[in-house]
């Protein structure tokens, strides 16, 4: 059984990528925190996906030594972005942005387990295998129950930051998440291609679902998007059928796929916190915004939360203060709704039959944006660095 310290300036409910960011960055800042993460140490969780970051997100791991060039990752130099049966295509090059890759595609349990080396390094007290219960916002502090299975404690602290995924956020006075089930789950599954991937991501707005496919070491990552009886039947087919149906989606481009893993499914759903702040208490991560895949831009707005977060705090002497809680709120605000819209938008507009002249509208939108410079390298800004706002008081 732990130690449970009984104060703490910060408590970081959540262990996952964004939460280890922002305790790292709390620690660098001089600040006494406590992480409270409910799987074991150095148990990474047994999870297949491989997440594309953006550089803009390696960089704010890089900038407290979270990002090493140990960790296992492929990079992503151009994103190409097509559609079936469409014209119209797109292709963002790393050049567009003058960075040394667009991003990097890394499997999460290895990105959570260098997260955890770098806790471990920079000193900063974890509670491994403790549970959250509850979270009590007071006018000087919040109350944390916890629970490691030696029985219930209370941990108080100025600032209870959730990065949980959420659901401890919904005892907060006033607070209420907007959901929505697509009725849609991602497939997901390492493939192997002629065309090895040479840092080339493809985004394809198949006929049957979108479907992305990451540089993924010596092959590629598929997040394929399908109804949840197809995602069912795409686990137990077949390797011969399921290529044969992936082939048909993403046509020549890769060349003649010849070989696919075993493949796993997550049900997707999009769930946003109504605020991210309340008296001694800010979300971050999917805690305030858990979203489609189909867009890569789940964690990396997590990352961005975290940083902007740190920021907001920096010169309050209390981290729970109002002022810096609601500068952080605003500070996040444009960034976080135009990527979650963006991303409900284009599972909008690929969810079922679509009017020949929004079809055309789109084709037109991606063929510009293909040929017009200055939109595309603004796009590929956003894409990498969010659509930033920054902290003001
Ligand atoms: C199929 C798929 C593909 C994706 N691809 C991409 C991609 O390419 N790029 C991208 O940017 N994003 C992607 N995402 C989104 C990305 O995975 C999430 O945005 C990211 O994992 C969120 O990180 P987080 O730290 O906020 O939460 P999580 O990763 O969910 O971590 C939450 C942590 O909190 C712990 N926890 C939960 N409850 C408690 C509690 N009560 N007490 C203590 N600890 C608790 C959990 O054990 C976990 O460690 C993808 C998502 C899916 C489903």
């Amino acid at each position: 059984m732990a130690f449970i310290p009984e104060h703490c300036d910060i408590a970081v409910v959540g262990g996952g990528p964004s939460g280890a960011l922002a305790a790292l960055h709390f620690a660098a800042a001089g600040r006494n925190v406590v992480l409270i993460e409910a799987r074991a140490r150095a148990t990474p969780p047994r999870d297949a996906r491989a997440l594309a970051l953006s550089w803009g997100s390696r960089d704010a791991l890089a900038a407290v030594g979270a990002w090493s060039d140990d960790l296992p990752s492929t990079p992503i130099d151009r994103v190409h972005v097509s559609r079936q049966g469409g014209w119209g295509r797109t292709v963002i090059d790393r050049a567009d942005v003058q960075l040394p890759h667009l991003g990097l595609v890394v499997d999460y349990p290895q990105l959570v387990l260098g997260l955890e080396r770098r806790l471990s390094e920079a000193g900063v007290t974890v509670l491994w295998q403790t549970r959250a219960t509850g979270v009590r916002p007071l006018s000087g502090y919040s109350v944390l129950t916890l629970e490691d299975g030696g029985g219930e404690r209370v941990l108080t602290c100025r600032l209870a930051v959730l990065a949980e995924g959420g659901a401890l956020a919904a005892a907060l006075p006033g607070m209420r998440r907007l959901q929505h089930d697509y009725h849609q789950s991602a497939v997901l599954a390492h493939l192997l291609a002629e065309t090895p991937p040479a840092g080339v991501a493809y985004e394809r707005f198949a006929a049957r679902g979108p479907l992305a496919l990451l540089p993924h070491d010596d092959g590629f990552m598929l997040v394929w998007t399908r109804a949840p009886d197809d995602a069912e039947r795409l686990l137990t087919a077949d390797d011969g059928e399921v290529i044969a149906e992936l082939q048909q989606a993403i046509g020549s481009r890769i060349g003649r796929i010849v070989g696919i893993s075993p493949r796993t499914a997550f049900p997707l759903k999009l769930s946003e916190a109504s605020r991210i702040v309340a008296a001694r208490t800010a979300l971050i991560g999917n805690a305030a915004q858990t979203m489609h895949p189909v867009a890569a831009q789940g964690l990396n707005l997590g990352i961005r939360d975290a940083v902007a977060l740190a920021a907001a705090l920096a010169d309050s002497t209390d981290p729970g203060d109002a002022a810096a809680l609601a500068a952080y709120a605003r500070a996040r605000k444009r960034d976080s709704l135009a990527v979650v819209g963006f991303t409900h938008g284009l599972v909008a507009l690929f969810d079922g039959p679509r009017h020949p002249l929004v079809d055309r509208a789109y084709g037109l939108g991606m063929a510009a944006l293909d040929v017009v410079g200055p939109w595309r390298r603004r796009f590929a800004r956003h894409l990498v660095f969010g659509v930033a706002s920054g902290v003001r008081r």
